[in-house]
């Protein structure tokens, strides 16, 4: 049996080194060396000093472990909101984030854009109460990505909230500076490449300090995974539970090998391989971009509408014929779309690939 290409948005397609990492990890026993040991330390420190270079994350932003993007929205809330928080809704997964505040018993704002669109920062009208505003960068159900600009207007009109960014499925490709957000987090199976189980999150001293704040009020802030907790333990490169240290070994190592690479290339890579996509799925007669303003549409998380009377099924079947899986379109919009992942492992011959074969496949 051959081995499948996965164009799919999560879980994805391993980096293409991260292979050789596990094979190595389990030479060298890495799951059963103590997460109270300096091999442990020296682990972490490598992860999150390769993720600060490929992200220019400053110094005064700190960098922890959770177990995965959906645990990080839980954080976010429980630490740096005490009554009501702002989500902006232009799909599923800022849905869910929005209903875990709810689900916290978290009042929220919300500010809906159709599916396919972005709220533009102009049409938010916080209250005075708004502690935090929720966006999500790459809004992986549809395919919508908030333009940069905004998040640089957000942070003008509202210097006092926090605000919080999913970048669960664009990471590594972030086009904003981290000075912009005061926390940000995304998940390592995505644009990453690596197996599931492990969330990075990265927080400023605002959120910290607002998370102190409730604390001194009497407010839970919850238990092992609270900011004050975490960061007592990551100023010595630990974390309060046993962690997923396979995982942050794995990270450390596929980092490194993006920053040989650089952010450079691989942005350009990515824009690349993304004009790529949409051109085909322009030029096929049975597909068309389910974002039509090109200004919203995903770098890393290409969505494309069946027309024509396109079966998802024969086209999904006649793709794994040639050994590439793509993802269905999301919750309603299962046979209606099809989305396809667009992450640093893709290579420039294996898009092309994947654009020739869609724009060979007969209705
Ligand atoms: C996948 C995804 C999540 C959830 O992340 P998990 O690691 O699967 O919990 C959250 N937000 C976005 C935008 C996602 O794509």
């Amino acid at each position: 049996m051959s081995k499948n290409l996965y164009f799919t948005v999560g879980p994805a397609e391993l980096y293409f080194t991260a292979e050789e990492h596990i094979k190595t990890a389990l030479k060298e026993q890495i799951p059963s060396i103590s997460h109270r040991s300096i091999a442990f330390q020296n682990i972490y420190r490598k992860a999150a000093g390769n993720l600060r270079e490929l992200l220019s994350i400053p110094e005064s932003y700190h960098i922890l472990f959770l177990s995965s993007g959906t645990e990080t929205w839980e954080r976010i809330l429980q630490n740096c909101v005490e009554e009501t928080s702002c989500h902006l809704v232009n799909g599923s997964f800022s849905k869910r984030f929005a209903q875990t505040a709810e689900a916290l018993n978290i009042k929220t704002e919300v500010f809906k854009a159709k599916h396919g669109e972005c709220i533009s920062p102009e049409d938010i009208i916080l209250s005075n109460n708004a502690e935090l505003i929720a966006l999500t960068y790459n809004e992986t159900s549809t395919g919508a990505m908030q333009p940069v600009k905004d998040i640089f207007e957000l942070r003008k009109a509202f210097p006092d909230t926090l605000l919080a960014v999913d970048v669960v499925s664009a990471a590594p490709y972030i086009d904003f500076p981290i000075e912009q957000v005061d926390t940000l987090f995304f998940s390592v199976q995505k644009g990453i490449g690596l197996p599931a189980g492990l969330g990075i999150w990265i927080v400023n001293e605002k959120c910290l300090r607002k998370a102190e704040q409730k604390q001194e009020k009497g407010l839970s802030i919850g238990t092992y995974h609270s900011i004050p907790g975490l960061l007592e333990n990551a100023v010595k490169y630990m974390t309060p539970e046993t962690p997923n240290v396979l995982g942050i070994y794995l990270l450390g190592q596929v980092l490194e090998d993006m920053n040989r690479k650089g952010m450079k290339q691989i942005k350009q890579e990515t824009n690349y391989k993304a004009a790529v996509l949409y051109q085909a799925i322009e030029s096929c007669n049975y597909l068309k971009p389910f974002v039509s303003n090109k200004e919203f549409q995903s770098k890393t998380t290409i969505v494309a509408e069946l027309t024509n009377g396109a079966s998802s099924e024969k086209l999904h079947q006649y793709l794994k014929a040639k050994n590439m899986v793509v993802s269905t379109g999301y919750g309603d919009y299962k046979n209606q779309h099809i989305r396809i992942a667009n992450f640093p492992t893709h290579s420039k011959e294996q898009v092309e690939m994947l654009a020739d074969a869609l724009l060979a496949f007969e209705v």
